[in-house]
């Protein structure tokens, strides 16, 4: 089992060591909660101030043509595009994710109900992210057409689901809760075989490992840039549309920035013939712009050696917990196989709540989320095998002394 100074070692020679200082941490800090909000890469500060100063103070309304903003989302979106296996012209980077998710399970609900107008339900997973099935209800309650959300309890009941009443299945690629990562194409396959139609939350994929939208003849997908792809609190998400059905599916947030000529000012809606049919409305320029910050350090590198050394990270990480904490009642609820496992790893704890906060007191930064699960994120851009080791020490430390009993990390907050 390695020590500390293996730790040291391993980060020696870890190809990916000198992008860490792309970003800003605070020292006293161990970070394990990119898969949240990712930390700052160092540019971001200049290209704020640049945004505010000049291209707003100076530049004013000029900007929307001189300073690129008019063409901002779908730049960003092709810069983007690479890290999830899409092509150019592919990709918009706007809105939130949630929002996304209602213009595109909108868009492929009306192509279903035009192809086949029995195909109207959406099957998704009991424990996907909240925002996903309550995206999916709203929509479903506001067609008025007898759409429903079929919920699965378990992976393996995916299959069972897919009837041929199934207009679209709605998967998030890796299980915020668990970790769990989904064979994407695999299951893709599997809704196109039972005429469904397969969109996918990228939340805790993109950026954390190699996805390949194309090669998995994905139909479209939505996902964060303010967790692995570190754009800043609240940045925009993105939306990918797969190239057979650009110019097919219709937004149902068709607003001006959607219209082929936004500033023919027509009163009549007709749709850009390509992915910029999916914008809505004016964007937030000023936090749109970070999330380039972001994408220009990913392309220091490749998503393969990003991968790699995820793997490694939280393979150690579960080694090290089992052997240094393992007489207190954690329990893995990550898939220990490579092949079915995200970039975090997460335990179950009977007091889960009050140790992340005792781990946070001590300057090792995870999360919590319910039932009684102690979340750790592994972002291989900046976390360093120094930083398991840091961790895994404070987690011992909080369950050997009993840290977690104080008082003061019973209380609970808005955010955990
Ligand atoms: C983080 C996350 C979201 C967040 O959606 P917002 O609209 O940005 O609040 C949505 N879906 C999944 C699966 C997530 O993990």
């Amino acid at each position: 089992m390695p020590n500390r100074d293996d730790c040291l070692q391993l980060d020696a020679h870890d190809p990916l060591a000198p992008l860490r200082a792309a970003f800003e941490l605070p020292p006293s800090v161990v970070y394990l909660d990119g898969n949240s909000l990712g930390a700052r890469p160092r540019a971001a500060a200049a290209r704020a101030a640049q945004v505010v100063q000049q291209e707003w103070g100076e530049g004013l309304i000029r900007s929307w043509n001189s300073a690129g903003w008019f063409a901002l989302p779908r730049r960003l979106g092709d810069r983007l595009a690479p890290l999830i296996g899409a092509g150019a012209g592919e990709v918009l980077v706007t809105d939130t994710t949630s929002v996304n998710l209602f213009k595109l399970l909108g868009a492929l609900l009306r192509l279903q109900h035009e192809r086949d107008a029995r195909r109207r339900v959406i099957v998704s997973e009991r424990g996907n992210f909240p925002t996903d099935l309550h995206i999916a209800q709203g929509l479903a309650r506001m067609l008025r057409q007898g759409h429903e959300l079929r919920l699965v309890d378990r992976a393996e009941d995916i299959p069972a689901a897919l009837g041929d009443d199934v207009a679209v299945l709605m998967l998030t690629q890796v299980d915020y809760r668990t970790g769990a990562l989904h064979d994407m194409a695999a299951l893709t396959r599997l809704a196109h075989e039972r005429g469904a139609l397969a969109l996918w939350d990228l939340a805790h994929s993109a950026g954390a490992l190699p996805v390949d939208l194309r090669g998995a003849d994905a139909d479209a997908a939505v996902g964060c840039t303010y967790k692995y792809l570190n754009g800043g609190p609240g940045a925009p998400a993105f939306l990918w549309i797969a190239p057979r059905w650009q110019g097919v599916l219709e937004t149902p947030l068709s607003g001006w920035w959607g219209h082929a000529e936004p500033f023919a000012m027509e009163p009549q809606y007709r749709p850009d013939a390509g992915i910029g049919r999916f914008l809505c409305g004016t964007q937030g320029i000023v936090s749109q712009a970070l999330v380039e910050c972001g994408l220009e350090v990913f392309e220091r590198t490749d998503m393969a050696a990003v991968r790699h050394k995820s793997l490694a990270l939280t393979d150690l990480f579960i080694a090290l917990v089992e052997q240094r904490c393992g007489a207190h009642p954690l329990t893995l609820i990550t898939p220990r196989q490579h092949e079915r496992r995200g970039s975090q790893v997460s335990w179950q704890h009977p007091q889960g709540y009050a140790v992340m906060q005792a781990l946070i007191g001590r300057g090792v930064i995870g999360d919590y989320r319910e039932p009684g699960i102690l979340r750790f994120g592994f972002t291989p851009l900046y976390t360093r095998f120094i930083d398991v080791w840091d961790a895994v020490e404070a987690l011992r430390a909080v369950l050997d002394g009993e840290e977690w009993k104080q008082e003061r990390f019973q209380v609970r907050t808005a955010v955990t």
